[in-house]
């Protein structure tokens, strides 16, 4: 890996080349030294640490995240166990959302993911995966030179995180997000069924995942699309119950499926298969050139149509735009 290495493939912006490469060398600098626990974009002085088999399941996902890397065209790379935090709830960054269960951060390029949903490793495992996969995606900053009472200053805000677009005038807004959300969590389904199923790190998890599965036979939703595994789980008094673990964006995934479904009927002339047409959507992902889905969008269906769907931003909305396609 070379000394200026960053996840960050693209500097955006009305800068000279100069000041980009700052911007580079900085964030190049984020990347590397991050044996300190403390960053300048969050505070993980009281982070938990990493079991040996915590350990195993990064480098797993490191290797399976950069097969995907070399498929999509791009040059595999690690992303080192000291990025990823594991930080219990007592103690997980005011910067980010209570509710969630993991992060990441594009500026400090690190992951983070709560210590109670690190206790068991498939769900850790499926987590860790899931962050890493947005670290290792097409990743662009927009930066800017200004000039304060103070001094100069840089400042950058994401621009693009593999196929999702911060809008240039309102920073707020973010296109093509839930598609790219559906794209992770499909590769994640993936690992987790083809890779880790088959591993013997999470042996222990899977059989008392089969045995509550036979225990609870019936019980809540239990359907092997969506949920990996069951285990059980403290709730509101002492005593644990049967819990169903999930993957994460289920309708987003609905109308990913549903178009690309679509998409391979109409052009079977084109794909082998509808993993073919995945394929499509998850390079753009790696690579950052969104331009082969919006030919094949609007190819497909009529003009246009990739552009109308990208300022989608609501999924239940998108869900409704893409049904009627
Ligand atoms: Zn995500």
């Amino acid at each position: 890996m070379s000394e200026k290495f960053s996840t960050i493939r693209q500097v955006i912006g009305s800068m000279s080349e100069d000041d980009k490469r700052l911007v580079v060398e900085h964030m190049s600098n984020q990347f590397i030294h991050q044996d300190e626990g403390k960053n300048e974009y969050a505070d993980f002085g009281v982070e938990r640490e990493k079991t040996p088999e915590e350990l195993q399941i990064i480098e797993l996902i490191n290797i399976e995240t950069n097969k995907l890397l070399d498929k999509y065209g791009r040059q595999p790379f690690d992303i080192p166990t000291q990025k990823v935090h594991i930080v219990d709830k007592e103690h997980w960054p005011k910067e980010y959302n209570h509710d969630v269960v993991s992060v990441f951060n594009l500026y400090g390029q690190f992951t983070a993911v709560k210590a109670e949903h690190a206790s068991d490793r498939l769900e850790f495992a499926s987590l860790v995966y899931h962050e890493v996969l947005h670290l290792k995606s097409h990743l662009a900053l927009e930066a800017e030179k200004t000039t304060e009472e103070d001094g100069t200053h840089i400042k950058f805000r994401g621009y693009r995180a593999g196929i999702s677009i911060h809008d240039r005038q309102d920073g707020s807004k973010v296109f093509l997000r839930n598609i790219n959300e559906a794209i992770v969590e499909e590769l994640d389904k993936r690992f987790v069924y083809d890779v880790l199923y088959k591993n013997d790190l999470v042996k222990d998890e899977l059989l008392s995942s089969n045995n509550l599965k036979k225990e609870y036979g019936g019980w809540g939703k239990i359907d092997d699309d969506n949920n990996y595994f069951i285990k059980k789980y403290p709730l509101y008094d002492d005593k644990t119950y049967p819990k169903a673990i999930g993957f994460g964006y289920e309708t987003e995934r609905l109308v990913l499926n549903s178009l690309i479904d679509k998409i391979y009927s109409a052009n079977q002339d084109k794909f082998q298969n509808r993993e073919e047409v995945f394929d499509v959507f998850a390079k753009a992902m790696f690579d950052g050139n969104i331009l082969p889905i919006g030919r094949l969008l609007d190819k497909t269906f009529d003009d246009g149509t990739f552009t109308k769907l990208s300022h989608i931003t609501e999924t239940q909305e998108l869900k409704i735009f893409v049904d009627a396609l």
